[in-house]
């Protein structure tokens, strides 16, 4: 079978070097794709945005699977779209992708299917946000509704920053992802990434990972798309596990069955891990970058068969094969990055990174000039170790970074640490 894989990150780097792997793959298209990828699969340059096109590809080169990396293209509806025309697609139709396209409606969603989360308000103008945001109090969560790259969420610290938010995301910060907001309580305790595969009737346990989002070590300096991961998350023990399954996972499931938007593809489900049990903070309806590259070094079982089960509604009744060791990924990123990162820098010696046992290297933002590998990007480079633990799965990804030679990138040395503190 042909595979088209939309994107051009680390994710999909992983996901395309999980995909070769399997008996049932003919050839992997990427569009865009990057240069790791082209390495094992064929680079095309196709628009996701453009569902026609991607439409007339797929029939003009017998392509039995699209796999949909990024959430834009789902919330824009390119798996109806590729279905109308008769192709499979690993990920949720747009109504279903409402799940992250809308917080909203997630919300609402969670508030009628009883699955546990933060109280909130949903709001269309600043003054109804700010008189319910006072009547809170702070610490307290002011989120855009719509798509806004990740940095729709503003965790206020104080009443000031809360109304400076409010303000902000109505006077178009975020564009249209800001005419309505949410504000929500604040939640405590340890957050952890939960992954879940889904086939519109049946949903079995992937993964759990955790990640860094901040730019500094200690969780310092700006949020970014994240600064690195590791699989499995500690605090995600098998009981844990079983319960996200049965109050959030399970009735996610149901409710959007009971809506007429049945869920397949990758239920991602960002939690904190509090007193009271695991409460949701958001769904992604897509795989996450960079846990994704931490998650699937460990995957046993092949990955093409399990989308491809997502996607006809075939998947088996047992778990998931998943090997018992750690895997940890860290972020190499260009100087600058989050707010201007360089570019342009040439990367050496990646090839002695990628020589290291237990070692994989995936590209995120990379271009190559004539044989010479740049950094195109701002998170530019993944290198992902796996271990028995975090701390050997660590140790090997730091030595395999040591071995780049690239000045202008840097990463934080910190990845795993919460992890490593636990007694
Ligand atoms: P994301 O929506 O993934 O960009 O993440 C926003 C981040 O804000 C999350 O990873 C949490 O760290 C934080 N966050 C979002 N909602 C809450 C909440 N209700 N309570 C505490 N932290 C939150």
């Amino acid at each position: 079978m042909n595979v088209l894989l939309l994107g051009s990150g680390g994710r999909e780097h992983a996901i395309a070097a999980a995909l070769v792997k399997s008996p049932l793959l003919d050839t992997l298209f990427a569009a865009p794709g990057n240069p790791g990828i082209a390495r094992i699969g064929q680079c095309v340059g196709l628009d996701a945005a453009d569902h026609a096109s991607v439409a007339a590809y797929c029939k003009a080169n017998r392509i039995g699977l699209v796999v949909v990396g990024a959430e834009a293209p789902l919330v824009a509806g390119i798996a109806d779209d590729l279905a109308l025309a008769g192709i499979k697609v690993f990920g949720p139709g747009k109504a279903a992708a409402r799940l992250e396209g809308s917080k909203g409606f997630a919300k609402d969603f969670c508030a009628r299917f009883r699955i546990p989360t933060a109280a909130y308000g949903r709001f269309s103008n600043a003054a109804s946000a700010l008189a319910y945001a006072r009547g809170k109090g702070a610490p307290i969560v002011i989120k855009a509704d719509g798509l806004a790259s990740g940095k729709g969420v503003v965790v206020a610290a104080s009443l000031a920053e809360a109304e400076e938010a409010i303000g902000m995301m109505f006077r178009g910060g975020f564009g249209a992802a800001g005419e309505t907001i949410v504000v929500e309580d604040f939640l405590e305790g340890e957050e952890a990434s939960f992954f879940a595969l889904c086939d519109g009737a049946r949903a079995v346990e992937f993964a759990s990972a955790q990640d860094h989002k901040r730019v500094g070590e200690g969780e310092t300096g700006p949020n970014t798309g994240g600064m690195g991961a590791y699989s499995p998350a500690p605090v995600m023990d098998a009981a844990m596990s079983r319960r996200v399954m049965t109050e959030i996972i399970e009735p996610t499931l149901k409710g959007m069955t009971e809506l007429g938007a049945p869920f397949r593809g990758v239920l991602f489900a960002g939690l904190m891990i509090g007193r009271e049990g695991p409460k949701l903070i958001e769904f992604n309806v897509r795989f996450g970058d960079p846990e994704t590259q931490a998650i699937l070094p460990r995957l046993e079982d092949d990955l093409l068969a399990l989308m491809l089960a997502c996607a006809n509604a075939t998947l088996p009744d047992r778990p998931i094969r998943l090997s018992a060791c750690t895997a940890l990924s860290v972020v190499l990123a260009a100087r600058g990055y989050p707010e201007a990162p360089l570019k342009g820098a040439e990367i050496v010696h990646l090839e002695r990174a990628e020589a290291k046992p237990f070692v994989t290297i995936t590209h995120a933002g990379t271009r190559l000039e004539g044989t010479r590998l740049l950094a195109d990007g701002g998170r530019v480079l993944n290198v992902t170790a796996v271990g028995a633990n975090v701390a050997e799965a660590g140790a090997r990804a730091y030595a395999a970074i040591d071995a780049i030679d690239w000045p202008e990138g840097f990463c934080r040395r910190d990845i795993g640490w919460r992890a490593l503190q636990r007694p």
